[in-house]
């Protein structure tokens, strides 16, 4: 595009100095282009007329009726006085009020005419009334004029304070596109727009700001979103062959002795085929010569630590060294103590190292790690300090992937001359697209089969009046031998209420479970870490009936005996987090059952996510709804925000389906063009070029 683009928007009729002053601060608005791409988020629909009886309390934004005045009247005195006209049409009646203007209003209504009417609708005793609405005679031009689609553009307080609303915006927009549009040149190859019938850039542009049509404006949504998303996968992929060719990977040629004594010594059950296919695809991409970088995606409980054990034996096998990492001490030393019992007896040497290690065992485990002595190193974040150094680390794995940040995954490649093989596990599953985007060009290995034997866990909501009911259910649980999580929400681990919270509740459940025929533990993040094993400790080896904590036991805790969790305000809880809390149950062989209990008023998203748990166990399609309820910008779990890719219009949460589609496009155009070198791809590389990556941080080195 040419240079009338990046003029500054402070010589655009409509905007001036103080107004650009603050579309620079508040919404980054520079330079002609970034008001151009600066989309309504809404619109409002003028082409459409309601039949009043259509219109019913679900939350429209706005409404239009074509109705007739049947009476006026000034009603009240005062700051109360107000102007209400009665209107019908042929199904229904309203009432349209106006406290200001009252009495230039009174001479534009006359009774007996019919106007087109358009507001906010609200409903008072039933009757539907709209405060302040626009109204027109229809047919008058102005009228006409009006029965439109308009944008609604996002705004600020301050914006709207110095009169930059939408109203400002539209018009500066129309000046700008009067500018502009000569210069506007279309950004897509010729054939990528016949092939996935895309409307030209200009007219979708103009349509984006001034829908000419409903039929437009989606079609302009479309063609804008593709364009983007293409940007986005083109450049994920091509990073991708930029790695693959830079970064050397280690061979592990050959599975050795202590991946096959534990495979015919060792292992306490029968791997499932998923299981197998996962060991399968790491084995191959190990011996590629090429670094590995694989997400692997098991829903809670599919038993993806097995898999992760068994890779680094191969590892090891192949004399390198192998660490894990978890997010949290607790699920740190459960992997620890687990794998430790389970390759002890074949002469691995695996060690824990966390933030509360103590000096002198932490100087023997240096030491360790130095000589090559330590195989397995299991941990906690403390595992990227740059003291902690190896030998030969070789292989990779980040457990729960979605608590570490990017920057402390990155530090991990620090940690060895080359980048060792890196296998991120996550029980947060999302749609596969999704996960190739957000975690830059990552493989994708998915469990997706659980452990024979397993019982569907029962789900249930409880309202929070019914607790005598629940605790009658717990304590006829406790009486058979099973045992029982009850959890309370932890949204900030600093918020000193959300201790409060967990603190209370222990007290009240010791109350209704008095020791000593009960016994209750509390675990939570801020407890000193000697008594968070104890209570850990005794909850695990069954001496304890009832564990009280906070969401820290959210993933990974593993004790097959506790068969029911309790979830207090469930209700500020997300959908995955709500799964991985149910997956601490149902690893038995006894039925299971998560109880949520929530207040009586809910949202009516909290209102979903409650019955969408209570509908179903599958995490994949769990995660597919939380998507929709949310949308991408706050997927829950991921630490990367929504505009991480600096996206105007696409949603990578809601559009899954362009970028499904999309993603196939990018695969297919640099198959056939690696480099975008040929012609017909000229517009792509320019593409390219122009939406590099905001941020810098280089997705492919990352996880
Ligand atoms: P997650 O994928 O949630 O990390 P885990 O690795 O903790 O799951 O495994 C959950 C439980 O299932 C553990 O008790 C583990 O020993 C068990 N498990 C894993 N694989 C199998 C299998 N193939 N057959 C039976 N039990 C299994
Ligand atoms: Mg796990």
């Amino acid at each position: 595009m040419g240079n009338v683009f990046n003029s500054d928007i402070k010589f655009l009729a409509g905007i001036g100095e103080r107004r650009a002053y603050l579309l620079n601060k508040e919404l980054g608005i520079y330079t002609y282009k970034d008001l151009l791409y600066h989309f309504p988020y809404r619109y409002i629909d003028r082409t459409k007329v309601y039949a009043i009886r259509e219109i019913d309390d679900s939350g429209l934004a706005y409404v239009q009726i074509k109705a007739r005045v049947e009476r006026v009247q000034l009603i009240g005195q005062g700051a109360k006085r107000r102007f209400v006209a009665q209107v019908a049409d042929a199904t229904g009646r309203a009432e349209l009020v106006w406290f200001q203007g009252i009495e230039w209003i009174r001479k534009k209504v006359e009774e007996g005419r019919e106007y087109i009417i358009f507001g906010k609708p609200a409903f008072y005793n039933g009757v539907l009334s709209i405060v302040h609405p626009e109204i027109d005679i229809p047919m008058a031009e102005s009228a006409l004029r009006k029965l439109c689609m308009y944008g609604i553009y996002s705004s600020t307080e301050k914006l709207n304070k110095a009169n930059a609303g939408t109203k400002t915006m539209t018009t500066a927009i129309r000046n700008l596109w009067e500018i502009v549009a000569p210069y506007v040149t279309e950004t897509l190859p010729d054939y990528i727009l016949g092939r996935y019938n895309l409307i030209p850039l200009k007219e979708a542009l103009y349509n984006i700001h001034f829908p000419q049509s409903n039929d437009l404006l989606a079609k302009a949504q479309y063609r804008l979103k593709f364009e983007e998303l293409l940007a986005l996968q083109l450049s994920l992929l091509r990073q991708k062959n930029i790695r693959i060719n830079k970064n050397k990977g280690f061979l592990f040629t050959k599975v050795g002795d202590y991946f096959n004594r534990f495979y015919e010594e060792c292992l306490p059950f029968p791997l499932t085929e998923a299981q197998k296919r996962v060991i399968r695809e790491v084995r191959a991409d190990t011996v590629s010569g090429q670094q590995m970088n694989r997400l692997l995606q098991g829903d809670v409980g599919s038993g993806k630590t097995i898999v992760g054990l068994m890779c680094m034996l191969i590892a090891v096998d192949n004399g390198y060294q192998a660490c894990m990492m978890a997010p949290t001490e607790i699920l740190a030393t459960q992997h620890y103590e687990s794998v430790k019992e389970l390759v002890e007896k074949i002469g691995i040497r695996v060690e824990l190292l966390t933030g509360s290690t103590k000096k002198k065992e932490r100087e023997r485990i240096d030491e360790g790690l130095v000589s090559g002595t330590i195989h397995i190193l299991i941990g906690t974040h403390a595992l990227l300090e740059d003291k902690v150094m190896f030998s030969n680390l070789g292989f990779v794995i980040i457990d729960e992937q979605h608590r570490f940040g990017v920057e402390q995954r990155s530090r991990l490649w620090t940690k060895s001359d080359n980048p060792p093989h890196v296998l991120v596990m996550s029980a947060t599953p999302i749609p596969r697209t999704l996960a190739m985007t957000l975690y830059g060009d990552l493989d994708i290995s998915v469990i997706d089969e659980l452990p024979p034997g397993r019982k569907p866990i029962k789900t249930l909501h409880f309202y929070d009046n019914r607790r005598e009911q629940v605790f009658g259910f717990m304590r006829d649980q406790i009486a058979r031998g099973r045992q029982i999580y009850v959890v309370y929400p932890l949204i900030k681990e600093s918020e000193k209420m959300d201790y409060k919270n967990v603190e209370d509740g222990y007290e009240s459940i010791v109350r209704a479970f008095p020791p000593p025929q009960y016994v209750t533990v509390i675990v939570h993040g801020k407890m000193k870490p000697a008594d968070k094993d104890y209570g850990m400790q005794l909850f695990k080896n069954g001496q304890a009936h009832i564990m009280v904590a906070t969401s820290v036991i959210e993933v990974g805790v593993n004790v097959p005996n506790a068969s029911v969790m309790v979830v207090e305000s469930a209700e500020r809880f997300g959908l995955s987090q709500l799964h991985q809390l149910r997956g601490r149950v149902g690893r038995g062989a006894e039925q299971s059952y998560c109880i949520l209990m929530s207040g009586a008023k809910l949202s009516s998203v909290g209102r979903k996510r409650l019955a969408a748990m209570v509908a179903t166990n599958d995490g994949f399609e769990l995660a597919e709804m939380d998507l929709k309820l949310r949308g991408y910008g706050d997927l829950e779990g991921t630490q990367q925000s929504g505009n991480m890719f600096d996206l105007k219009i696409a949603s990578i949460g809601k559009d899954n389906d362009i970028l499904q589609l999309v993603r196939a496009v990018a695969e297919e155009i640099l198959e056939n063009d690696r480099f975008l070198e040929k012609s017909e791809n000229v517009l792509l590389l320019q593409l390219l070029k122009m939406t590099k990556m905001q941020k810098t941080v280089d997705f492919s080195q990352i996880s």
